[in-house]
Protein backbone atom coordinates (compact mmCIF):
# COMPACT_ATOMS: atom_id res chain seq x y z
CA UNK A 1 0.00 0.00 0.00
CA UNK A 2 1.04 3.87 -0.49
CA UNK A 3 1.79 4.46 3.22
CA UNK A 4 3.43 7.59 2.49
CA UNK A 5 1.64 9.12 0.15
CA UNK A 6 0.24 12.38 1.12
CA UNK A 7 -3.45 12.51 2.09
CA UNK A 8 -5.14 15.78 3.03
CA UNK A 9 -6.75 16.31 6.27
CA UNK A 10 -9.63 18.29 5.11
CA UNK A 11 -10.87 16.69 1.91
CA UNK A 12 -9.20 12.88 2.55
CA UNK A 13 -7.94 12.99 -0.90
CA UNK A 14 -4.66 10.90 -1.61
CA UNK A 15 -1.67 12.31 -3.89
CA UNK A 16 1.04 11.20 -5.07
CA UNK A 17 4.50 11.40 -3.67
CA UNK A 18 5.97 14.40 -5.68
CA UNK A 19 2.82 16.35 -4.85
CA UNK A 20 3.32 19.81 -4.32
CA UNK A 21 2.16 20.01 -0.80
CA UNK A 22 1.31 23.43 -0.60
CA UNK A 23 -1.88 23.10 -2.28
CA UNK A 24 -4.58 20.71 -2.32
CA UNK A 25 -7.11 21.60 -5.85
CA UNK A 26 -9.91 19.86 -4.13
CA UNK A 27 -9.91 21.94 -1.49
CA UNK A 28 -9.34 25.30 -3.20
CA UNK A 29 -12.16 24.78 -5.29
CA UNK A 30 -14.91 26.96 -3.84
CA UNK A 31 -17.34 23.78 -3.47
CA UNK A 32 -14.44 22.97 -0.46
CA UNK A 33 -12.14 25.14 1.89
CA UNK A 34 -8.72 24.79 3.35
CA UNK A 35 -8.90 23.90 6.74
CA UNK A 36 -8.42 27.10 9.10
CA UNK A 37 -4.69 25.97 10.00
CA UNK A 38 -3.65 25.83 6.11
CA UNK A 39 -3.09 23.04 4.22
CA UNK A 40 -2.16 19.82 6.37
CA UNK A 41 -1.64 15.96 4.99
CA UNK A 42 -1.44 12.91 6.77
CA UNK A 43 -0.66 9.13 5.12
CA UNK A 44 -1.70 5.90 5.55
CA UNK A 45 1.09 5.33 7.60
CA UNK A 46 0.39 7.89 10.31
CA UNK A 47 -3.52 7.12 10.45
CA UNK A 48 -2.40 3.75 11.12
CA UNK A 49 -0.28 4.40 14.14
CA UNK A 50 -2.98 6.88 15.42
CA UNK A 51 -4.80 4.08 15.40
CA UNK A 52 -7.81 4.46 12.29
CA UNK A 53 -9.32 1.45 11.13
CA UNK A 54 -12.02 0.89 8.94
CA UNK A 55 -15.24 0.42 10.37
CA UNK A 56 -17.64 -1.57 8.37
CA UNK A 57 -21.29 -2.99 9.42
CA UNK A 58 -24.56 -4.41 7.84
CA UNK A 59 -26.94 -0.99 6.36
CA UNK A 60 -29.91 -3.51 5.41
CA UNK A 61 -29.06 -7.38 4.71
CA UNK A 62 -26.13 -7.91 1.91
CA UNK A 63 -25.19 -4.10 2.25
CA UNK A 64 -22.30 -3.16 4.03
CA UNK A 65 -20.86 0.18 4.85
CA UNK A 66 -17.41 1.48 5.66
CA UNK A 67 -15.82 4.35 6.60
CA UNK A 68 -12.20 5.67 8.30
CA UNK A 69 -12.75 5.41 12.10
CA UNK A 70 -12.52 7.96 13.94
CA UNK A 71 -13.66 9.88 11.14
CA UNK A 72 -11.26 12.02 8.99
CA UNK A 73 -11.63 14.77 6.68
CA UNK A 74 -15.42 14.57 5.05
CA UNK A 75 -16.04 11.42 7.30
CA UNK A 76 -18.08 9.71 4.23
CA UNK A 77 -19.23 6.20 4.50
CA UNK A 78 -18.55 3.99 0.85
CA UNK A 79 -21.33 1.07 0.27
CA UNK A 80 -19.88 -3.04 -0.89
CA UNK A 81 -23.19 -3.05 -3.57
CA UNK A 82 -23.40 -6.71 -3.80
CA UNK A 83 -24.81 -8.42 -7.16
CA UNK A 84 -24.12 -10.56 -10.28
CA UNK A 85 -20.39 -10.38 -11.15
CA UNK A 86 -19.38 -9.36 -7.75
CA UNK A 87 -19.41 -6.24 -5.88
CA UNK A 88 -19.27 -2.82 -6.44
CA UNK A 89 -17.82 -0.64 -4.37
CA UNK A 90 -19.81 2.92 -4.24
CA UNK A 91 -17.85 5.60 -3.28
CA UNK A 92 -14.36 5.12 -1.14
CA UNK A 93 -12.71 6.15 1.67
CA UNK A 94 -9.14 7.50 2.77
CA UNK A 95 -8.10 4.84 5.07
CA UNK A 96 -7.53 1.11 4.31
CA UNK A 97 -5.66 -1.59 6.06
CA UNK A 98 -4.79 -5.60 5.46
CA UNK A 99 -7.85 -6.12 8.08
CA UNK A 100 -10.17 -4.46 6.11
CA UNK A 101 -9.03 -6.01 2.84
CA UNK A 102 -9.52 -9.34 5.00
CA UNK A 103 -12.95 -8.69 6.24
CA UNK A 104 -14.17 -7.64 2.46
CA UNK A 105 -12.73 -10.34 0.67
CA UNK A 106 -14.90 -12.26 2.92
CA UNK A 107 -18.04 -10.88 2.04
CA UNK A 108 -17.15 -11.14 -1.57
CA UNK A 109 -14.17 -8.42 -2.37
CA UNK A 110 -14.58 -5.85 -4.69
CA UNK A 111 -15.14 -6.33 -8.46
CA UNK A 112 -15.66 -2.35 -9.31
CA UNK A 113 -15.40 0.79 -7.95
CA UNK A 114 -17.74 3.70 -8.94
CA UNK A 115 -17.22 7.23 -7.83
CA UNK A 116 -20.19 10.14 -7.21
CA UNK A 117 -17.54 12.77 -7.77
CA UNK A 118 -14.40 14.41 -6.71
CA UNK A 119 -14.62 14.89 -2.88
CA UNK A 120 -14.58 11.07 -2.00
CA UNK A 121 -11.61 10.24 -4.39
CA UNK A 122 -9.83 9.48 -1.17
CA UNK A 123 -7.61 6.61 -1.61
CA UNK A 124 -9.81 4.73 -4.10
CA UNK A 125 -6.41 3.79 -6.33
CA UNK A 126 -5.13 1.88 -2.87
CA UNK A 127 -8.52 0.18 -2.58
CA UNK A 128 -8.56 -0.92 -6.25
CA UNK A 129 -4.75 -2.01 -5.89
CA UNK A 130 -6.23 -4.04 -2.93
CA UNK A 131 -8.21 -5.91 -5.21
CA UNK A 132 -6.68 -7.11 -7.95
CA UNK A 133 -6.72 -3.99 -9.76
CA UNK A 134 -10.49 -3.32 -10.08
CA UNK A 135 -11.37 -0.64 -12.44
CA UNK A 136 -12.16 2.59 -10.72
CA UNK A 137 -15.07 4.33 -12.79
CA UNK A 138 -15.57 8.36 -12.47
CA UNK A 139 -16.94 10.11 -14.93
CA UNK A 140 -15.09 11.89 -17.94
CA UNK A 141 -16.71 15.19 -17.34
CA UNK A 142 -15.05 14.94 -13.54
CA UNK A 143 -11.46 13.76 -15.08
CA UNK A 144 -9.91 17.49 -14.63
CA UNK A 145 -10.05 16.37 -10.60
CA UNK A 146 -8.15 13.47 -10.18
CA UNK A 147 -4.86 13.42 -8.37
CA UNK A 148 -4.02 10.04 -8.95
CA UNK A 149 -5.23 7.84 -12.34
CA UNK A 150 -3.90 4.58 -12.06
CA UNK A 151 -6.50 2.03 -12.99
CA UNK A 152 -9.24 4.68 -13.56
CA UNK A 153 -11.76 4.16 -16.33
CA UNK A 154 -13.37 7.25 -17.73
CA UNK A 155 -16.94 6.84 -18.26
CA UNK A 156 -19.15 9.54 -21.01
CA UNK A 157 -22.87 10.00 -21.51
CA UNK A 158 -26.08 10.43 -19.56
CA UNK A 159 -25.84 6.80 -17.95
CA UNK A 160 -23.92 3.23 -18.17
CA UNK A 161 -24.48 -0.80 -16.10
CA UNK A 162 -20.86 -1.09 -15.14
CA UNK A 163 -22.09 -4.27 -13.46
CA UNK A 164 -25.37 -6.17 -14.03
CA UNK A 165 -28.16 -4.18 -11.62
CA UNK A 166 -25.84 -1.38 -11.01
CA UNK A 167 -25.90 1.39 -13.40
CA UNK A 168 -24.36 5.07 -13.14
CA UNK A 169 -26.42 7.66 -13.87
CA UNK A 170 -24.61 11.46 -14.04
CA UNK A 171 -26.92 13.33 -12.42
CA UNK A 172 -24.37 16.64 -12.80
CA UNK A 173 -25.85 18.09 -9.65
CA UNK A 174 -22.79 19.41 -7.35
CA UNK A 175 -20.25 18.50 -9.80
CA UNK A 176 -20.65 18.61 -13.39
CA UNK A 177 -19.66 14.46 -13.06
CA UNK A 178 -21.40 13.95 -10.71
CA UNK A 179 -22.82 10.56 -10.39
CA UNK A 180 -25.83 8.54 -8.64
CA UNK A 181 -25.67 4.92 -9.08
CA UNK A 182 -29.09 2.87 -9.39
CA UNK A 183 -28.98 -0.78 -7.84
CA UNK A 184 -32.06 -2.57 -9.15
CA UNK A 185 -32.43 -5.58 -6.93
CA UNK A 186 -31.79 -3.13 -4.09
CA UNK A 187 -33.16 -3.61 -0.72
CA UNK A 188 -36.55 -5.47 -0.81
CA UNK A 189 -36.25 -5.83 -4.35
CA UNK A 190 -37.82 -2.06 -4.58
CA UNK A 191 -34.42 -0.82 -5.65
CA UNK A 192 -32.58 1.39 -4.45
CA UNK A 193 -30.00 4.74 -5.55
CA UNK A 194 -26.68 5.59 -4.29
CA UNK A 195 -26.61 9.08 -3.99
CA UNK A 196 -23.37 10.82 -1.87
CA UNK A 197 -23.78 13.94 -2.24
CA UNK A 198 -25.27 14.52 -5.20
CA UNK A 199 -28.86 14.55 -3.95
CA UNK A 200 -27.66 14.78 0.11
CA UNK A 201 -30.13 12.92 2.09
CA UNK A 202 -30.73 16.04 4.73
CA UNK A 203 -31.57 15.91 8.64
CA UNK A 204 -35.46 15.91 7.96
CA UNK A 205 -34.70 12.16 6.32
CA UNK A 206 -37.76 12.11 4.52
CA UNK A 207 -36.02 15.08 1.82
CA UNK A 208 -32.62 15.61 -0.13
CA UNK A 209 -31.24 18.94 -1.04
CA UNK A 210 -29.27 19.52 -4.07
CA UNK A 211 -26.34 21.83 -3.91
CA UNK A 212 -22.93 23.30 -5.67
CA UNK A 213 -21.24 23.32 -2.78
CA UNK A 214 -22.44 22.03 0.95
CA UNK A 215 -19.35 24.19 3.41
CA UNK A 216 -19.96 27.37 2.05
CA UNK A 217 -23.99 27.01 0.73
CA UNK A 218 -23.50 27.86 -2.71
CA UNK A 219 -27.30 26.59 -4.24
CA UNK A 220 -27.10 24.28 -7.36
CA UNK A 221 -28.42 25.74 -10.53
CA UNK A 222 -32.04 24.44 -11.07
CA UNK A 223 -31.36 23.37 -15.07
CA UNK A 224 -29.00 21.33 -13.38
CA UNK A 225 -31.43 19.85 -11.09
CA UNK A 226 -34.32 19.54 -13.35
CA UNK A 227 -31.91 17.48 -15.47
CA UNK A 228 -30.93 15.51 -13.22
CA UNK A 229 -34.53 14.81 -11.74
CA UNK A 230 -35.11 13.71 -14.79
CA UNK A 231 -32.34 11.35 -15.81
CA UNK A 232 -33.42 9.38 -12.69
CA UNK A 233 -36.95 9.36 -13.90
CA UNK A 234 -36.77 5.71 -15.35
CA UNK A 235 -35.90 3.93 -12.61
CA UNK A 236 -37.66 2.74 -9.61
CA UNK A 237 -36.19 3.21 -5.91
CA UNK A 238 -37.65 2.84 -2.32
CA UNK A 239 -34.64 3.66 -0.36
CA UNK A 240 -31.83 6.20 -0.87
CA UNK A 241 -28.38 6.05 0.44
CA UNK A 242 -26.59 9.31 0.98
CA UNK A 243 -22.59 9.72 2.23
CA UNK A 244 -22.67 9.33 5.63
CA UNK A 245 -24.15 6.60 8.00
CA UNK A 246 -27.55 7.04 8.69
CA UNK A 247 -28.33 9.66 6.02
CA UNK A 248 -30.77 7.30 4.03
CA UNK A 249 -34.16 7.76 3.23
CA UNK A 250 -36.24 4.15 4.16
CA UNK A 251 -38.99 4.26 1.94
CA UNK A 252 -40.63 6.09 -1.19
CA UNK A 253 -37.46 7.33 -1.76
CA UNK A 254 -38.23 8.58 -6.23
CA UNK A 255 -41.08 10.01 -4.84
CA UNK A 256 -38.78 12.03 -2.41
CA UNK A 257 -36.30 13.01 -4.94
CA UNK A 258 -39.04 15.02 -6.72
CA UNK A 259 -41.01 16.51 -3.79
CA UNK A 260 -37.57 18.00 -2.48
CA UNK A 261 -36.93 18.93 -6.27
CA UNK A 262 -40.30 20.76 -6.23
CA UNK A 263 -39.72 22.09 -2.84
CA UNK A 264 -36.29 23.72 -3.32
CA UNK A 265 -37.79 25.46 -7.04
CA UNK A 266 -40.52 27.26 -5.15
CA UNK A 267 -38.33 28.58 -2.28
CA UNK A 268 -35.62 30.00 -4.97
CA UNK A 269 -39.02 31.12 -7.28
CA UNK A 270 -38.04 28.74 -10.50
CA UNK A 271 -41.02 27.07 -12.22
CA UNK A 272 -41.69 23.31 -10.73
CA UNK A 273 -44.04 22.88 -13.27
CA UNK A 274 -43.61 18.91 -14.56
CA UNK A 275 -41.68 17.89 -11.71
CA UNK A 276 -43.73 15.29 -10.55
CA UNK A 277 -42.94 11.83 -10.12
ZN1 LIG B 1 -8.07 18.62 0.21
Amino acid sequence: MGDDLPICVTCGVQYPLDADRAHCIVCEDDRQYVGYDGQQWTSLAELRSAGHTVDIHEEVPGLFGLATSPALGIGQRALLVPGEVGNVLWDSISYIDDAAVERITELGGVSAIALSHPHYYSSMVEWSRAFDDAPIYVHERDAQWLTRDENVVLWSGTSEEIAPGRTLINAGVHFAGGTVMHWRDGVDGLGALCAGDIFTVVADRRWVGFMYSYPNLIPEHPDTIRRAVELVRPYAFGSLYGAWWDRIITHDARDAVFRSARRYFEHIGAPSNGLHP
